[in-house]
């Protein structure tokens, strides 16, 4: 999905351009789903696509919704992120490409998310 700056402009809040388009992080704790509460599905705010899963949400103290994998194969994409002197990974949303947050661990099995590029569906 490929949309100009402007009409990203008009489809997000001025915090989730920040985050999805420009790679911005979110204040710790100053989010929303923490800890989960309900059973459901985590979508990409950008465009829609399903994302991760409440089973697979983890509370990890940072102050963002935490993660061991993303709910299915191919959803996220990655790209080295070298902004801090410590080489991190980027998740991004693979269908529109926002960006989403890191990935950390030795086993890639912390996904560590903003908050407000994630719409929540509760499924019970
Ligand atoms: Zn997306």
């Amino acid at each position: 999905m490929e949309l100009s700056d402007e009409e990203w402009k008009k489809r997000l809040t001025p915090e989730q351009y920040k985050i999805l388009r420009k790679k911005g992080t979110e204040r710790a704790f100053s989010g929303k789903h923490l800890p989960p509460d309900k059973t459901g599905s985590y979508t990409c705010a950008g465009c829609g696509q399903k994302l991760f899963h409440s089973d697979d949400q983890f509370d990890a103290g940072t102050g963002w919704p935490s993660f061991s994998k993303p709910c299915g194969k191919d959803l996220v994409e990655y790209a080295d992120d070298y902004k801090l002197p410590h080489k991190r990974i980027e998740v991004l949303c693979s269908n529109c490409h926002g960006h989403l947050g890191h990935v950390f661990g030795k086993d890639k099995d912390h996904y560590c998310i903003n908050s407000l590029v994630l719409n929540f569906e509760a499924t019970s």
